[in-house]
């Protein structure tokens, strides 16, 4: 089951692709208040483009490891680019990356930037990976601009920069700091991927993981968001979080067949 639904109001800078075999999720990180950052695209181009070039990758290379995928699809994306655009500022257009992938008797995982990957384990029990970089960088300047969010001069500094956190943009060598994992096929039941506009249930709302997941098989994915919108109404004071009150919302849920 799949949902992607934007923000109200907005447009949906979030991607998923899923086939029999993988999925992905990717969602495009905002532009910032800045001037220029050295591009002439904006995030929807980014977004379709890394997300086809990972899908081409997954459904071709099937021997290829995870992060060598999602590199070559950075690589492809920023050969798009064209020599107009500055590839090297450090706010060009990113987006955050989750993948899973049945691979022999595993299930593969990457995340990459606060994307989600959670499975739900024959025993009941679930479990999540998120790359939560971002929210552990030292004496981090938040501004409140036009929501409360990082300084973007702090985000140049430490965005895909060793100490930092990364994200998928220009620079393929991201892709190998992608969190990555495998769990044996006969265990798992269920896999998510879920952009952060949906984990904020879990992170800001006290929903656990099997809350997601029987939410999910009780009423559909499409209410998954309904709920996410719901907690964000009654949230006392939603600019107490960094990042946009609403977020687009993304979820894939799959049944892993044994
Ligand atoms: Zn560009």
């Amino acid at each position: 089951m799949t949902v992607s639904e934007p923000a109200p109001g907005g447009a949906n800078d979030d991607f998923l692709l899923v086939s029999g075999r993988w999925a992905v999720v990717l969602d495009g990180v905002s532009s910032y208040p800045v001037p220029d950052v050295g591009c002439q695209h904006n995030v929807p181009w980014f977004v379709n483009r890394l997300g086809l070039h990972l899908g081409y990758g997954l459904a071709t290379s099937t021997g290829s490891a995870l992060p060598d995928l999602l590199a070559a699809a950075i690589d492809r994306t920023a050969a798009e680019h064209g020599s107009a655009c500055d590839l090297n500022h450090p706010l060009t257009p990113a987006a955050t990356v989750a993948i899973v992938r049945l691979a022999g008797d595993q299930v593969e995982w990457l995340v990459l930037g606060d994307a989600t990957a959670a499975w739900v384990l024959a025993d009941g029990s679930t479990d999540a990976a998120t790359d939560d970089r971002a929210d552990h960088l030292p004496n981090a300047p938040v501004i409140v601009a036009d929501v409360r969010r990082y300084d973007p001069d702090f985000v140049a500094k430490v965005r895909n920069q060793p100490g930092g956190f990364w994200v998928a943009a220009a620079d393929a060598t991201a892709a190998y700091q992608s969190l990555t994992g495998s769990i044996s096929r006969q265990v798992v039941q269920r896999v998510g991927l879920m952009s952060d506009g949906v984990t904020r249930l879990v992170e800001r709302y006290g929903w656990g993981w099997s809350d997601v997941f029987d939410h999910v098989d009780q009423h559909g994915a499409r209410s998954l968001v309904g709920a996410v919108r719901k907690a964000e109404a009654a949230d006392p004071d939603p600019s107490r979080w960094r990042g946009k009150p609403h977020d687009d919302a993304t979820a894939v849920i799959a049944r892993v067949a044994a």
